[in-house]
């Protein structure tokens, strides 16, 4: 066979569209981001519009992580691959220098695609050039994050005036063990409160996800909330599980095996777009923003309206 009759023979390439164009080492796949600065859905209970995730995928495998399904989109699964299979925006503090010049500075959130303090940032060390960014360029931001690496960029942050919006949803360990393996213990994030507010970062807490029927109790939720009071956040708003395609099936199969006879009660509480039932989170943020009062924290701002036509997260 010639060279011509060659160069017509096509090689099947079955790889992840994400892997074919990374460069893979170990879990991570570094890629050259085309955006950073993405759309934040509607449904997400997330108070800014607009995000930016330095990493996708999350090794701290929360089981009712509502980012899972934008790892479908990359040709990796939104289980397991989520959890090990991390892509790392190796731009991303280039390409946001480069968008920021046409952003209109509305408030961002960070780290919804993924912790943004994971360990892979221990490796790869973005956040202190998007802090450095977002500073210059006076956008208000908030960090979420589970992790303690946080602490690291604290005086980077507080000169920024960012917010950190720790995620504690319970303090009940064995929950904890099941559902958010690979992240830190509440004791541990509620310390994390503490050492924020020291360091004279402005922090409040997200309790998300509220887990309906596991740890939504009245007793279970005045605990958290008491706990975090404690430790000097300056306020805390909840979020309820959200079941999106991808984080829906790979919850709903973990509480099949764990929780046989939630399953039901999860079909009534969810629609098919994975929101809970209106008049069940209005319930339990009602419950948590009096306890909150009760304990002398101040109210954080809830999502405002938007068109949810306007929502899909943008790809890598
Ligand atoms: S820490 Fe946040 S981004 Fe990471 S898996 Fe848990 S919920 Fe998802």
């Amino acid at each position: 066979m010639g060279w011509d009759a060659l160069s017509l023979v096509e090689v099947a390439d079955d790889r992840p569209a994400i892997e074919r164009r990374s460069v893979v080492r170990g879990m991570f796949y570094e890629t050259q981001a085309r955006t950073v600065i993405e759309k934040v859905p509607a449904a997400s209970g997330i108070t800014q519009h607009w995000a930016i995730s330095p990493y996708r995928g999350c090794a701290h495998a929360c089981r009712g992580c509502a980012a899972r399904g934008g790892h479908r989109r990359l040709g990796l699964d939104a289980g397991r691959d989520f959890d090990t299979r991390i892509v790392v925006k190796a731009n991303a503090v280039e390409r946001l220098r480069a968008e920021l010049r046409r952003f209109p500075a509305a408030p961002v959130a960070i780290g919804l695609g993924g912790d943004c303090y994971q360990e892979a940032e221990r490796t790869y060390l973005l956040m202190p050039g998007i802090i450095a960014a977002l500073s210059r360029a006076a956008v208000p931001f908030t960090v979420y994050t589970k992790s303690p690496l946080v602490l690291r960029d604290a005086a980077l942050l507080a000169e920024a005036g960012a917010q950190v919006a720790v995620s504690i949803a319970f303090v009940d360990e064995k929950i904890r063990r099941s559902v958010e393996p690979g992240a830190v213990g509440a004791q541990a994030r509620l310390e994390l409160v503490s050492a924020l507010v020291e360091a004279g970062v402005s922090c409040h807490v997200l309790m998300a996800p509220v887990l309906p029927l596991l740890s939504d109790g009245a007793d279970q939720l005045a605990a958290t909330v008491r706990r975090i009071a404690s430790a000097g956040a300056s306020g805390v708003r909840a979020v309820v599980l959200r079941l999106p395609p991808g984080t829906r099936e790979w919850y709903l199969e973990w509480l099949g095996r764990q929780h046989p006879g939630l399953v039901e009660r999860y079909a009534e509480l969810y629609d098919r777009g994975g929101v809970p039932s209106a008049g069940y989170e209005e319930r339990i943020t009602g419950q948590i923003a009096q306890l909150a009062a009760r304990y002398g924290m101040a109210p954080v701002p809830q999502p405002s309206p938007r068109d949810p036509a306007a929502d899909q997260l943008a790809l890598v």
